[in-house]
């Protein structure tokens, strides 16, 4: 069952799946709908769908998280490959004789005798930005991974090349050329299929369903993705939503105020509430609890709010250290404000101030 509220259904279902062999404990399992999993405490929000086309998933964590994440990715898949893997009801003779099915072999025999379902491989991984907490586990995950046929090689015999790394052209831009001096990642880190459109869809079905990746022009960055889950009818959002902060706008990388709410408004407009604004389309935030559309409507609303009253002040021509002293977000700073850390309210409001000045 769908379910409004995030974090009720997060502690219900950590608590209720019993996952407790897992010794992984810092990295949390969340069943979010169909094939679609949110994995919770390796850095951002990292989605996950497993089936029996393998693994996907959208973001790789923190680097320093990446040993503790492939760790439940694996267990996870493994998992779900053994209780999906239906065992074969009989074998040998007399197969088919169900007026008599246990003859020299019975299930029971063949749950014992049967091998262990293959551990399900690790085949695409999408990075919806360049932050080093979305995609620092990048090398660690996709070189676990495996590209059947990929580019002009087919590896199934051959050697590896790692999963599939799908992210827009600016991440790969970004990446191998971080500016300022410093050093790109070697090209094995680098993503393997970008895309420069409004749109990348992988070419088939993945476990059961489509898979695709939307830009989302000048937001975060100017490199952002969401990934639309078709059928299971999840999005994973990245950046441009988080239930605990404003929005990151990272000037420097291209990112706008004006980019993270039309992105806002492009998940409101693939998204449909199952009643009213509850339940329905799910939205995994870059950081925070799950979400549904009620609270990309409550974000969007609240950041266009904030945004009207920067832009009215800007027109009574106040200045950005008038603008910050008057605290226009004062009424939703309980929720989303900081005034410590390495993205405060200040930061938020001078993002929104020079987004408008352009
Ligand atoms: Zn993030």
């Amino acid at each position: 069952m769908k379910v409004a509220c995030g974090f009720a259904a997060l502690l219900t279902v950590i608590v209720g799946i019993g996952y407790g062999q897992n010794p992984n404990a810092d990295v949390k399992i969340l069943p979010v709908s169909g094939n679609i999993y949110m994995l919770v405490g390796a850095g951002a929000n990292v989605t996950m769908s497993v089936g029996r086309d393998g693994i996907l998933l959208v973001d790789t964590g923190t680097a320093a998280m990446a040993d503790k994440l492939l760790n439940t990715v694996q267990q996870l898949g493994n998992r779900l490959a053994s209780t999906v893997t239906p065992i074969t009801p009989c074998v040998g003779l007399r197969c088919g004789e169900y007026s008599n099915p246990y003859g020299w072999s019975s299930p029971a025999i063949n749950a014992i005798i049967s091998s262990p379902a293959p551990p399900q491989p690790i085949r695409y991984v999408i990075n919806t930005s360049v932050d080093p907490d979305h995609s620092g586990g990048n090398k660690r995950i996709v070189s676990a991974g495996v590209t059947y046929t990929g580019g002009n090689i087919a590896t199934s015999g051959g050697g590896n090349q790692g999963a599939a790394l799908i992210a827009h052209e600016n991440v790969l831009n970004r990446m191998s050329d971080p500016g300022t001096g410093k050093e790109g990642l070697p090209g094995d880190e680098l993503p393997t299929d970008t895309y420069h459109k409004d749109f990348y869809k992988l070419s088939q079905f993945f476990n059961g369903e489509g898979v695709q990746i939307l830009h989302i022009p000048s937001a975060h960055t100017d490199g952002d993705s969401i990934v639309y889950f078709r059928f299971s009818d999840v999005i994973s959002a990245g950046d441009i939503l988080s239930t605990v902060s404003y929005p990151v706008i990272d000037l420097e990388k291209g990112g706008s105020i004006q980019g993270i709410i039309a992105g806002l408004n492009k998940i409101l407009e693939i998204g449909i509430p199952e009643f009213r604004t509850q339940g329905g389309t799910m939205v995994i935030p870059g950081h925070g609890r799950l979400c549904d559309m009620a609270e990309v409507v409550y974000y969007r609303d609240m950041l266009s709010i904030i945004t009207d009253r920067i832009q009215d002040a800007m027109n009574r021509g106040l200045t950005l250290p008038q603008i910050k002293a008057a605290k226009l977000t004062m009424d939703f700073d309980g929720r989303w404000g900081s005034t410590s850390g390495p993205w405060t309210t200040d930061m938020f409001i001078e993002a929104v101030y020079k987004s408008l000045k352009k």
